[in-house]
């Protein structure tokens, strides 16, 4: 599962970078009930706008990885998911802290998953 989220968000990355951001429709933040937060409450770092690769359907992340995106990276935002309302979108307009995107990236390297 760990691995497919991975694999998720790195395909998601690379059509970002092949489709161009400019043709593709954009959600944007007034579109969705986005956070109004300007600060990270963890990091205390001001959060920067970024637009990341739109997933669709349900998406299941296991308790362990919710508990870390709350306590640990919250405004890491380098997707955006559950956007059953937003069909005609490929990118969503977000705010991302740097400093949760490094937190995230590190959690995710220390749980790689041992080789079976
Ligand atoms: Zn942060």
């Amino acid at each position: 599962m760990k691995v497919l989220i991975l694999i998720v968000i790195a395909a998601a990355a690379m059509m970002q970078a092949c489709a161009g951001e400019s043709d593709a429709k954009i959600l944007k933040p007034e579109d969705y009930d986005a956070p109004k937060n300007e600060v990270c409450p963890i990091h205390d770092a001001k959060l920067q706008k970024d637009v990341v690769p739109l997933a669709y359907g349900d998406v299941r992340f296991e308790p362990e990885y919710l508990e870390a995106v709350r306590t640990r990276f919250p405004h890491a935002n380098d997707g955006f998911h559950n956007a059953h309302n937003a069909k005609n979108f490929k990118f969503a307009e977000v705010l991302f802290c740097a400093e949760c995107r490094r937190a995230k990236e590190k959690w995710l390297q220390n749980r790689k998953t041992p080789a079976p």
